[in-house]
């Protein structure tokens, strides 16, 4: 099956042609294409979701879970880290044991856990009851409880570099995040083999050019994948334009969307905590930003729209994020690769998606 498009994205290239699918595979590339439309770029890869389409993942049961992966789909995602942001223990064994191993619809790779080794300083939305020091009997019990795939720890907690040992040993990612951690601190857990920031920028020590801290040893690096939520409400454009400067082949877009993303504004949930929507923008009931209404297709305009090449921000919604999972031919159009494809059109928006070569949206 041809795809009747005229260009595809490949390795971050433009490469003009059709693209043919056989046995949910990709089989060609730059074929003939005389009335192709649209552009094929690789399934998205969105590292932190909370909650899609009403469903929150934290208290997600099998059908939540499908009807979620199957409506996240329409905007291009095709792979996804359900997130658990700080919660009881108890609470985080039962989320996990609910991640499902299949999905019909985007491929759930495994969980984020956003926590609960996080700084007291820099909590954010995240309910400081449930925050604790890394503690590697907590980390093995939650991680028999379920497939974690990365986990966001403050990197100068007491005991940090053991979890984050030990995390890497059972091959799951670690990113530094929600961390009041100087740039001295960072750049030893960097050294241990993070290789990876959560929303830069958010619940961390602010960047002072006498005091880098965590942002400043994050852009400095240049093996180290920066995650932004581009919803310009958690960061500004300039921002995320300086970001992309610094940083251009390592940044990674996610959309930390909460329940009420794809839905409407209204009270939404987030395990515990009520959240409310207003005008697209989630807060907590302090005020506090809860997530985002973000969708990726709309973070890969928005990146696109501050100059970047569609090549370069479709690579940061793709490429750069699997990287972090140490997932090589995810987030890739390349022949023998699984056809895990998005079709935009003119106006970048998702016009179809192909799952293992099935199309699963039709615009
Ligand atoms: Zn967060």
């Amino acid at each position: 099956m041809k795809l009747g498009v005229e260009a595809a994205v490949v390795d971050g290239q433009l490469v003009p042609g059709d693209v043919e699918v056989v046995g949910g595979r990709v089989a060609g590339l730059g074929l003939s294409s005389p009335h192709g439309r649209g552009i094929a770029v690789p399934g998205f890869v969105d590292l932190q979701v909370n909650g899609f389409a009403g469903v929150d993942f934290l208290t997600a049961d099998a059908d939540g879970y499908r009807f979620a992966a199957d409506a996240i789909l329409e905007t291009g995602v095709t792979a996804f880290l359900p997130t658990f942001i700080t919660s009881p223990e108890e609470q985080l064994l039962a989320a996990l044991r609910e991640v499902p191993a299949e999905s019909d619809g985007a491929r759930v790779l495994g969980a984020h856990l956003e926590g609960p080794f996080l700084s007291a300083l820099r909590l954010g939305i995240h309910p400081a009851a449930a925050r604790r020091n890394p503690d590697l009997e907590l980390l093995e019990r939650l991680l028999d409880a379920g497939p974690v795939r990365l986990v966001t720890l403050a990197p100068e907690l007491p005991g940090a570099g053991a979890v984050i040992e030990r995390l890497l040993r059972r091959e799951v990612a670690v990113s530094a995040g929600h961390s009041d951690a100087s740039a001295e601190q960072t750049n030893h857990a960097f050294d241990l083999g993070v290789r990876s920031v959560t929303h830069l920028f958010n619940a961390m020590r602010p960047f002072h050019h006498r005091d880098p801290g965590i942002v400043g040893a994050a852009l400095a690096r240049p093996d180290v994948v920066i995650q932004v939520i581009l919803d310009w409400v958690h960061i500004a454009p300039v921002t995320a334009a300086m970001v992309w400067q610094a940083a251009p082949a390592r940044m990674a877009l996610v959309t930390d969307a909460v329940a009420g993303a794809g839905v409407a504004d209204g009270d939404y949930r987030l395990g515990d905590l009520d959240v409310e929507i207003r005008d697209g923008v989630a807060r907590g009931a302090d005020g506090a930003l809860a997530g985002s209404t973000l969708t990726m297709i709309e973070a890969v305009r928005n990146l696109h729209a501050l100059g970047v090449p569609l090549e370069d921000a479709v690579g940061a919604a793709t490429e750069v994020p699997a990287r972090v999972l140490r997932l090589p031919s995810a987030g890739r159009i390349g022949i023998g690769l699984p056809a895990d494809v998005v079709v935009l059109n003119d106006e970048l928006e998702v016009e179809r998606v192909l799952v293992e070569g099935r199309a699963r949206v039709v615009g």
